[in-house]
């Protein structure tokens, strides 16, 4: 058999002032041998998808994985470019049984509101109806009808934060080889409550809603041998499109109307659920207050409206300027993406004063620029792996440095990233137990990745264009009534 592999993980914040440029797409692509040697091995999708393949002994066709990552809207040029890039391999390869494609579910371009539909679709056309094309999406994927119907299968990731797209993608291979045998024939529905929920909700972990749902949909699949896989997907709802928010898409062995069924009894349980979904958080002068008061320390802030898994700015300052306003001691700002401000620190060098103004400066959403004066303490590459079960590997967050003002230690790095574990910290040589409050830029992850040192975790209403009070941003496309945007 011989079987495609590529994965297009774009990911816009349509709230977002910047665009995604076809140099960013360029520059992110992988193709051929080169894909599959780096990606065909380890514990992502793709790996997982290979693993099944090689005990199958198909021959593999390296595509493209197309991994421009997350900011804002994708420019139109940038997106054709890539499926372009798709249709034109297909159509030089020949004839492929199968398609494994690894997506993340929320790419919105210029005049592509649906870019993974439309990928599929392209990808469709070209190798047309007998070709088995399955597809692995992120749990915050905002699944389209276009999408379900274009592809033979959908496959989500159960965890949030992800760490089993290993375990999906051997299973999408599983899948492939049933239909290869002809002993397996998957029939998908697709239903979506009214319900858009905030990304601080999404996290499955127990007492959380999402938690007891995602355990109502495995127990669906687990308990009925016709069914092949039910995956609840959280959504996306920065990324926005008609069906942005939480989606359910059931997969059954050639039974289309057990597939409705189950589908729909999910998409029920969440909307009787919806009410648990309202953002929970706390004003920034309380949050500060509250943590510099708690005993049990370190308390762990996050500034979820600039998470770095949202594609913002990264260089929301709010938090920064209350800490420094109520004097807090034993602070740390996990960062501010601010590379010309890293630039001044390292011009000055380890163990110097400087004066500078750092963050608020890419849009007017994050805050003031916040002006601190301390002790250039730490220069860093930027280089650090992490080393929690899900968004594990190696991470560049570009030259970085450590200013100590004294109560608050700040830490500027050159590029946006996601503030979550604490290899983050202790890579500049700050040890997360030993202070008192901790600012994460993240939705969730903060809490996994931090769970076994932050004795108590605030969410922050501090601004940002990932603020979990959704009313708060110009949503204009999402279908309406949804909750929580309409009182329903
Ligand atoms: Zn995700």
């Amino acid at each position: 058999m011989r079987v495609g592999v590529g994965g297009f993980l774009v990911s816009a914040n349509t709230f977002a002032t910047q665009r995604i440029p076809l140099e960013r797409f360029q520059r992110a692509t992988l193709s051929g041998p080169e894909m599959l040697k780096r990606l065909g091995d380890g514990d992502g999708a793709i790996a997982g998808f290979v693993r099944g393949a090689r005990q199958s002994g198909w021959d593999l066709v390296p595509l493209h994985f197309v991994f421009a990552g997350l900011y804002g809207t994708v420019r139109e040029d940038a997106y054709q470019w890539a499926k372009q890039l798709f249709v034109d391999t297909l159509r030089k390869t020949g004839p492929l049984d199968g398609i494994f494609l690894q997506l993340h579910g929320t790419a919105v371009a210029d005049s592509t509101e649906d870019c993974e539909g439309d990928l599929l679709g392209a990808m469709r056309e070209v190798v047309g109806d007998n070709t088995a094309i399955i597809a692995s999406l992120d749990g915050h994927a905002n699944v389209t009808p276009l999408m379900v119907r274009q592809a033979s299968m959908l496959i989500g990731v159960k965890t949030n934060p992800h760490y089993d797209f290993g375990p999906i993608g051997y299973r999408a291979a599983q899948v492939m080889a049933g239909m290869f045998d002809g002993s397996l024939k998957p029939v998908s529905a697709w239903a979506q409550p009214a319900l858009v929920p905030p990304l601080q909700k999404l996290y499955i972990a127990p007492g959380w809603p999402m938690d007891h749902l995602m355990r109502l949909a495995r127990t669906r699949a687990a308990n009925d041998a016709r069914v092949l896989d039910v995956s609840l997907l959280g959504g996306f709802f920065i990324s926005e499109r008609p069906e942005t928010g939480i989606s359910v898409v059931a997969t059954t062995n050639g039974e289309p109307g057990l597939a409705v069924e189950i589908a729909e009894e999910i998409k029920d349980a969440c909307w009787r659920r919806r009410h648990q979904f309202h953002a929970d958080l706390m004003p920034v002068e309380d949050a500060v207050r509250e943590a510099i008061a708690t005993d049990e320390h370190p308390v762990v802030l996050g500034d979820v409206a600039d998470s770095g898994g949202a594609g913002t700015p990264g260089d929301g300052t709010a938090i920064l300027a209350e800490l420094l306003r109520q004097d807090a001691r034993s602070a740390v700002i996990g960062n501010i993406a601010d590379p010309g401000a890293v630039e001044e620190a390292i011009r000055a060098g380890v163990g110097n004063w400087v004066k500078l103004t750092v963050g608020g400066k890419v849009d007017k959403f994050h805050g003031a620029p916040v002006p601190i004066s301390g002790r250039v303490r730490v220069i860093h590459d930027g280089f650090f792996t992490a080393a929690t079960k899900f968004n594990a590997g190696n991470y560049h967050r570009g030259p970085t440095v450590v200013v100590d003002c004294g109560g608050v230690e700040v830490i500027l790095t050159s590029r946006q990233a996601l503030v979550f574990e604490a290899n983050h910290f202790r890579s500049l040589g700050i040890e997360p137990t030993a202070r008192k409050i901790l600012v994460c830029k993240a939705e969730l992850q903060h809490r996994a990745g931090l769970a076994g040192i932050g004795r108590t975790f605030i969410d922050v209403d501090a601004p940002g264009l990932a603020t979990q009070v959704l009313s708060r941003l110009p949503f204009s496309r999402i279908r309406r009534p949804v909750f929580p945007l309409d009182d329903i």
